[in-house]
């Protein structure tokens, strides 16, 4: 059953992890023992694995793919850019996702390397992705789309970005993955949105646990501009573990002890997140699993996700 089935019909959850650099990280994840097969053991419905913008990691992206299927426990997911590729390249890979048996992805214009002004490559935006897989290949793919519930951080409006999405639509996309969002205020908005203007497709929402100060920051700040809740703001002052340059008294070197107490009140959040989404009666929940199992099977766990999506 296509993941696009499986949202028609009921509530989905699924998981996202991405291709280590080092051949011991890709054992911790693929390896015997190692997180895949514990994030199997939490049924989820699908596992997506990121693709480097470019295809610099294409190699490792199919391992862990080939992984994923060759478990048979759930469905691989292959994120895809069209960054830096001819339109020949694009059906030379996607044609070995076929006979990999990959046969979902996530279609995506990707990050633009730094200083790029555009893709350098035959495709442009995610919009002409869809269209080019759905000329060439039919309705051999399942086709999930990005949707950025606070507006992509380069476009020119919301709006804008939601005739993007409609788009994605009309060109043949199967389901909305969205990109990270902590202030359900903004998804709210963005969903009566969307559904005004015509998308009707289901929406899958990516969800980024929150576990660690840095990465959070890092997150929202510097990769995404996304709003942080008030609550948010709260937990990170409260276990701040950051040198205050203005600060007279000798740094408080209790970083450890904060970091586990963010990490505690960030999976509360995460947790209270989930239960939000699910009362909003969204379709699926996507977590973003960052090649960890230890806290995501918590948050599956005390959320309730495993048994009732
Ligand atoms: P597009 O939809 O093409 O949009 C890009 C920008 O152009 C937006 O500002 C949009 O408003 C504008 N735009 C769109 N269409 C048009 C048009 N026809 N004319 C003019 N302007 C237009 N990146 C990776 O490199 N690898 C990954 O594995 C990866 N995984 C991701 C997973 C998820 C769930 C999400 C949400 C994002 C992921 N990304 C990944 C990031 C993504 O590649 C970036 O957000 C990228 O900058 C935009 O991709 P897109 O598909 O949303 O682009």
């Amino acid at each position: 059953m296509s993941v696009a089935d499986i949202l028609d019909e009921r509530r989905a959850f699924s998981f996202e992890v991405f291709p280590p650099k080092t051949d011991a990280g890709m054992e911790k994840l693929i390896g015997e023992g190692g997180v895949l097969e514990h994030l199997y053991e939490l049924n989820p419905d699908y596992i997506s694995c990121t693709y480097g913008a470019g295809g610099g990691n294409v190699g490792k992206n199919l391992e862990v793919l080939d992984a994923i299927k060759a478990s048979g426990k759930t469905t691989p997911v292959t994120h895809f850019t069209c960054i830096g590729n001819t339109k020949e390249g694009i059906k030379e890979q996607l044609n070995t996702y076929l006979e990999h048996g990959v046969d979902h992805m996530l279609a995506l214009r990707g990050d633009l390397p730094f200083g790029w002004t555009g893709t350098n490559g035959d495709l442009h935006y995610a919009t002409e992705l869809v269209a080019f897989v759905r000329k060439e290949f039919g309705d051999k793919f399942t086709i999930a789309v990005a949707g950025s519930p606070e507006g992509h951080i380069a476009c020119r409006s919301l709006d804008a970005d939601i005739s993007f999405l409609r788009q994605k639509q009309d060109e043949g996309a199967d389901y909305i993955m969205t990109q990270l969002c902590w202030d359900m205020e903004q998804f709210e908005r963005w969903l009566d949105k969307i559904r005004n203007a015509g998308i009707w497709l289901p929406v899958d929402v990516g969800i980024m646990p929150i576990l660690d100060q840095a990465a959070t920051i890092n997150m929202a700040l510097s990769r995404n501009g996304c709003v942080m809740p008030r609550e948010l703001c709260e937990i990170i002052s409260k276990n701040w573990i950051f040198p205050n340059p203005f600060d007279k008294e000798p740094f408080d070197a209790n970083v450890e002890g904060k970091k586990a107490s963010f990490k505690e009140a960030g999976i509360e959040y995460t947790i209270k997140q989930i239960d939000q989404y699910r009362a909003m009666g969204i379709d699926g929940i996507h977590l973003y699993a960052l090649n960890k199992y230890e806290d995501v099977t918590r948050i599956v766990k005390e959320s309730g996700l495993k048994d009732y999506v």
